[in-house]
């Protein structure tokens, strides 16, 4: 199907991307279980690596299943090209990858997924990057750490643990005005609750391995561009708009136009640092993605009942989401994401850190696991686990002090999870 943009979310969701078996006529997208392609003959295959002519020459660059995923969701984020990668965290290094360089630094906000954190504190200093640490709420603090080496702005628009939102539209005219990029982490919130480019971002990442999916099944990520920004406006981004000698001296954006960072993800980041979404993990994101809206609608719609009910409970201190009106945040959720908040926040049980471990091993239908954006329902008490390395100040300071769970509410009968967290609730007390 020709993607035309007059096609409704819920057309696209199913159709994007895809189109019958050219050889069979399959009507749902085949699973290319291959890792190479056989030229034409020797002038298709010189066009295929000069970049000429575009197709397949092996899975670690392009693989037709995966290329049906990338054109899904970029449509769905509203971009102009997506790259997918073997994970969220791949696609992270991927978006920073063409940007970045020895001694250049991305300009972060403070409210990530934990283990952004740590990739962001340590492991890319590896490559001699650097990650700045900003509370996202004081633009004056972005605008002053933002220096001549910085390259990049990351947030995310839904933030880990849950209850926050960004003011996406405010960072990106910050951003905008320091001739940067803003690169926005949207698995939280998906494109069916929040459009970052039309926030003002210039790349989205994902972690498909969360609501694209759905169902906890395979790991995987995206990075996607919206085809707006203009590479060759500084020099500040010389692997785009300067030969790039590591494909023979290539201008990607003077050749690719907007497609240059998307050409660039595939000719060398695929290429050189292989973090490669294999067909068989595609598929299944492909079949979640078909459902996104109907499971996004409901995992709102639920989220919004179990805060509602928990808020009114005189076993529980506070509960931080978005989407109930005592939330500070509200009014902006409103702007950012106006169908719904997503089904992640936390909640404050009154009995403290040992009523904490107490309700997770009472629920019996909430899993006590480290994932999110599940069906099912998941609760994480992240002072014990994902959090225990850290100081208590530290801890409150992530969202994460030892009185405080995180809930990612599933699709399953709402009256059926109040239950769960009533009788668990009921156990801490006893
Ligand atoms: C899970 C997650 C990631 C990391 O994704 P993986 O697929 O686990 O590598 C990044 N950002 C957010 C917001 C996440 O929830």
């Amino acid at each position: 199907m020709t993607d035309a943009p007059s096609y409704g979310f819920d057309t696209l969701q199913i159709h994007a991307g895809a189109r019958p078996d050219p050889a069979t006529g399959a009507r749902q997208t085949p699973i290319y279980q291959t890792t190479a392609y056989v030229f034409r003959d020797a002038e298709h295959a010189a066009a295929l690596f000069n970049l000429q002519e575009v197709g397949y020459i092996y899975s670690r660059l392009t693989n037709p299943t995966v290329a049906v995923l990338q054109e899904r969701i970029a449509t769905l984020e509203g971009g102009v090209g997506a790259v997918c990668c073997s994970s969220g965290h791949a696609a992270q290094i991927m978006a920073l990858f063409p940007l970045m360089g020895p001694g250049r630094n991305v300009v972060v906000s403070t409210r990530l997924y934990g283990g952004t954190v740590t990739q962001f504190s340590h492991t890319i200093k590896r490559f001699g990057w650097s990650a700045k640490f900003v509370d996202f709420d004081d633009l004056d603090a972005v605008r002053a750490a933002i220096d001549d080496d910085t390259r990049a702005v990351f947030c995310e628009s839904i933030a880990n643990p849950g209850g926050y939102v960004t003011d996406l539209r405010a960072v990106a005219d910050v951003a905008d005005a320091a001739g940067l990029p803003l690169i926005v982490d949207n698995t939280s919130a998906t494109p069916y609750l929040c459009r970052p480019f039309e926030h003002g971002a210039t790349l989205v990442v994902h972690s498909t391995t969360k609501y694209l999916t759905g169902n906890g099944t395979v790991t995987g990520g995206a990075v996607v561009d919206s085809g707006q920004f203009d590479w060759s406006a500084s020099d500040k981004f010389p692997s785009l708009s300067a030969p790039e000698p590591a494909y023979h001296g290539l201008k990607f954006h003077e050749t690719f136009g907007p497609l240059a960072f998307t050409f660039h993800g595939i000719a060398i980041g695929l290429r050189d640092l292989g973090m490669t979404l294999n067909p068989q993990a595609a598929h299944y994101t492909l079949m979640g993605i078909e459902t996104l809206s109907l499971r996004m609608e409901r995992h709102v719609e639920n989220a919004v009942k179990v805060a509602t009910w928990l808020e009114n409970d005189p076993r529980v201190d506070f509960v931080t989401y978005a989407g109930l009106p005592s939330s500070p945040y509200h009014d902006r959720a409103r702007q950012v994401c106006p169908k719904g908040a997503g089904a992640l926040f936390t909640f404050a049980v009154k009995g403290g850190y040992d009523a904490c471990v107490k309700l997770v091993d009472s629920l019996e239908i909430f899993s006590h696991v480290a994932n999110l954006g599940d069906t099912r329902s998941l609760i994480i008490h992240s002072a014990s686990t994902t959090h225990r390395q850290l100081t208590p100040e530290q801890q409150a300071a992530a969202g994460a002090a030892p009185n405080v769970v995180r809930l990612s509410i599933g699709i399953e009968d709402v009256a059926d999870l109040i239950a769960d967290l009533d009788q668990a609730l009921a156990a801490t007390t006893a």
